[in-house]
């Protein structure tokens, strides 16, 4: 019997994951479904890779890493028609994902050698005739799940990182999304045809339960908060160390002294680029009161401009078809506890397409401020003061990026919240600064892609004390005597003791 292709839905027929466009229902991808065994032969063949890999040292792995992203920057089109076919998503859109991929590979592969190389480090008075040296070596192989939102960004943003630093990746890319997974190791492949450092295995949920407890040295995990904790549970049976990059649900303040034109520019497409399917995506504003009614009329009229449909619109489909059932409850419950539609509104759920929604007044305790929405909606609440708006930005359990929009407090404002990453006038610019980390608080996650923290979260300190000369005050020996050790007293009261 044949399945049915319901419009974005993924299915398994014959042993293969089938993916479609969610706006079209055409096929997009079809790869083989891994087995359990699968997927524990896949780590094993790369754990043989990651040794050769990491025996290719920094300045070996560099040269590879920066043909692949020349690849992909050769290839940047055909890429981002994929990730459109697979997805939905915009093609310009996709390009922005593209670009951004690549300038990590780039810096990863760059600057492993300066973060992980090995240095010395200086020793202090105690232990004074040791050297120290430090070195962040490879764990082995790295498991890298990822979401269907940023198909290509997410993986990249850690498997480039983990592999710059000497791992092997094993990818397990969403069952959404499949098809792009396997170019990104595909391409990689064209690169390193010698061993498969990077490869990937497909499936459902179930696959990477398997691949978390399939002896991978480390999980680097990119999804919802709900999956994190099944991931967690997972990788705590082996101690297996993880990385969450989990959900989110930004949000903006405007303060009185913003620019309200590029406050309204920068909120439409932090809340609304990719139809809002960011996990940096803002989802709620909070406006001080005197800049209340404008912001939302400039934040109104640029939205209502969007364009949405299929081809070269600024907003595609929802790309998981259950999603619309959650973002119009979100909708529905805001506009039924008080809140007003001053854009869209329930009426503007037209599956597979939700058009640009503007909601203001919504109570603070409504779904639509509180839960992952994941369209292209946004709450817009007034406050009396900047302080008002970090209490009710800092008030829910995720933490992942912000925005704020001010001129002398906005640097003060964006410290305060609670969160890992926040950007000054301007939205999710943060996630494409290759040197600054990336990742959130509470549940939102914790661990950090990108940037310097990131190449050392691939990596494990490696310690090395090496004897210079004779100790002057032996401490750590049986051969010490009782004057060594009256010296010992002296010296740490005379250096500590005041
Ligand atoms: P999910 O948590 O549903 O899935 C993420 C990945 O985990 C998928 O590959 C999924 O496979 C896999 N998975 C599902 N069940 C398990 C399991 N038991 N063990 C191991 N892996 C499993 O997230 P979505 O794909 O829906 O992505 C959207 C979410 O990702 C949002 O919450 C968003 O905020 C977040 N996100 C966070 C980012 C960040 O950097 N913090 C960036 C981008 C998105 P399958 O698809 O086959 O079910």
């Amino acid at each position: 019997m044949t399945a049915v292709h319901v419009p974005g839905i993924p299915i398994i027929e014959a042993g293969q994951l089938v993916s479609t466009n969610p706006a079209t229902g055409v096929e997009a991808g079809r790869l083989p479904v891994a087995s359990d065994a699968d997927v524990r032969q896949a780590v094993d063949r790369a754990r043989v890779a990651g040794e050769w890999w990491a025996g290719l040292g920094f300045s070996g792995r560099r040269a590879r890493l920066l043909r692949w992203r020349a690849l992909l920057a050769k290839r940047i089109e055909q890429l981002a028609d994929l990730v459109h076919a697979e997805g939905g998503k915009p093609v310009a859109d996709a390009i922005v994902e593209i670009v951004t991929a690549i300038e990590h590979i780039d810096w990863a592969a760059r600057n492993a050698g300066r973060v992980l190389g090995p240095r010395r480090v200086r020793s202090r008075l105690i232990l004074a005739e040791f050297s120290g040296h430090l070195e962040y070596q490879p764990h082995g192989v790295v498991g890298v799940i990822g979401p269907w939102n940023y198909p290509v960004f997410t993986p990249i943003g850690s498997a480039a990182y983990a592999l710059a630093a000497g791992n092997a990746v094993v990818l397990k890319p969403s069952e959404y999304t499949p098809a792009v997974g396997q170019r990104l190791v595909d391409s990689f492949a064209e690169v390193v045809p010698e061993q498969q450092v990077f490869t990937a295995v497909h499936g459902l949920g179930d696959v990477g339960a398997t691949l978390c407890r399939a002896g991978v040295d480390k999980v680097a995990f990119t999804g919802s908060t709900a999956t994190a904790r099944k991931v967690m549970a997972a990788c705590a049976e082996t101690l297996t160390p993880v990385l969450i990059e989990g959900g989110g649900k930004d949000a903006m303040i405007v303060d009185s002294d913003a620019d309200l034109d590029a406050a309204a520019e920068a909120c439409v497409w932090g809340g609304m680029t990719n139809a809002g399917q960011t996990c940096i995506g803002i989802e709620r504003v909070y406006a001080v009161d005197s800049v209340f009614d404008t912001f939302v009329d400039k934040v109104v009229a640029r939205a209502g401009q969007l364009t949405v449909g299929p081809e070269g619109s600024d907003i595609g489909p929802i790309t998981m078809p259950k999603q619309i059932e959650v973002i119009r409850h979100h909708i529905d419950a805001a506009v039924a506890s008080g809140g007003r539609a001053v854009l869209g509104g329930p009426t503007a759920v037209q599956p597979p397409y939700v058009h640009p929604t503007v909601l203001v007044d919504v109570p603070e305790d409504s779904a639509a401020v509180r839960e992952e929405t994941f369209g292209p909606t946004l709450t817009i609440n007034r406050v009396r003061d900047a302080d008002e708006a970090v209490t009710r930005a800092n008030a829910l359990p995720y933490g992942l990026g912000g925005s704020v929009f001010g001129r002398r407090r906005a640097v003060a404002i964006a410290r305060r919240l609670r969160s890992g990453m926040a950007s000054i006038n301007s939205t999710l610019t943060f996630a494409g600064m290759s040197t600054l980390p990336f990742g959130g608080v509470g549940d939102s996650g914790f661990g950090r892609i990108h940037g310097e923290d990131g190449l050392r979260e691939f990596g494990r300190a490696k310690a090395i004390t090496r004897r210079r000369a004779r100790s002057l005050l032996p401490s750590m020996t049986f051969e010490r005597t009782p004057t060594d050790m009256a010296r010992l007293v002296k010296a740490i009261k005379m250096m500590y003791g005041r």
